[in-house]
């Protein structure tokens, strides 16, 4: 175990003892060091930067470019309980900038793998495209179920919590912001 594991088992021992469990009981000899790896994992991205991709030219024509339903899990900073979900996002080009459609996804990975809010996971998206791309608009919607509001606390099982931001273009435009809506509506396969 690396350092970092080893302290993070070692607290999560003392959970399981102050919660009234016997951290030495079969069921819970490997616990500390799964959670630690798994927390680990979980908040990979905390403190690093987003980069590995590459920004390249591709006539687009001012068109709307979109990847929709990727999946995002992520722990809530407030519990440490997951929420999860899908997100969309749209942005539409400067200049014919893209960016590879794979790193959508990647970009989502990135701003969930931390303790972190719904709201900031919108806007961080948003903020990134417009730093790598400067493009001349993003829109970005996050659909959520947030366990620390399911399994505790109010119990509404079931609720889905929707953040949708935009910038550039998409503020002003209510056109473009219907368009995106409904591409988001109609989105499944
Ligand atoms: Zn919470």
């Amino acid at each position: 175990m690396t350092s970092k594991e080893e302290k993070i088992a070692k607290a999560i021992s003392e959970i399981l003892v102050a919660i009234g469990e016997d951290p030495e009981r079969t069921g819970l000899a490997e616990t500390p060091k799964r959670v630690s790896k798994s927390l680990l994992e979980l908040c990979s991205s905390t403190n690093r930067e987003f980069k590995n991709y590459k920004v390249f030219k591709e006539n687009v024509d001012n068109n709307l470019i979109m990847v929709g339903n990727i999946d995002f899990y992520s722990l809530c900073e407030h519990h440490m309980l997951p929420f999860f979900g899908k997100v969309y996002i749209a942005y539409i080009a400067n200049d014919n900038n893209i960016i590879g459609l794979s790193k959508l996804p990647r970009l989502v990975d990135y701003v969930s793998h931390k303790l972190t809010i719904q709201e900031r996971i919108t806007r961080e998206i948003i903020d990134e495209l417009n730093k790598i791309l400067k493009p001349q608009g993003v829109a970005v919607l996050v659909k959520a179920r947030h366990m620390c509001m399911e399994m505790r606390g109010v119990r509404k099982g079931n609720s889905i919590t929707q953040t949708v931001k935009y910038s550039g273009i998409f503020k002003e435009n209510k056109e473009l912001q219907q368009d995106f809506l409904d591409r988001v509506d109609n989105a499944r396969l």
